[in-house]
């Protein structure tokens, strides 16, 4: 089952500090956190970029079934919601 991010680009509104989406500007979340939020916010603006690159580039090297210590396997099912970190 694929999952169903909101579609990117996405991106990052320092004054308002809100990640949002660029093509409509509806807001995707606000980041709250003291001294990092810009940070943050560009890390969380860059996600849907940054989940289709590393799972393109990891088709294209991963010819045979991943081992299960795959870190970039593990890492997409965390962002498919499918990794074990429930929290
Ligand atoms: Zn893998």
């Amino acid at each position: 089952m694929e999952p169903k991010f909101s579609p990117g680009p996405w991106a990052y509104d320092k004054n308002n500090k809100t990640v949002y989406l660029e093509t409509s500007g509806q807001i995707i979340c606000k980041v709250n956190r003291p001294n990092t939020a810009l940070d943050d916010g560009n890390l969380i603006a860059a996600s849907p970029e940054l989940y289709e690159a590393l799972k393109d580039e990891h088709k294209k090297h991963s010819q045979v079934k991943c081992p299960d210590i795959c870190k970039i396997c593990k890492i997409l099912e965390k962002a498919e919601g499918f990794g074990e970190s429930t929290s």
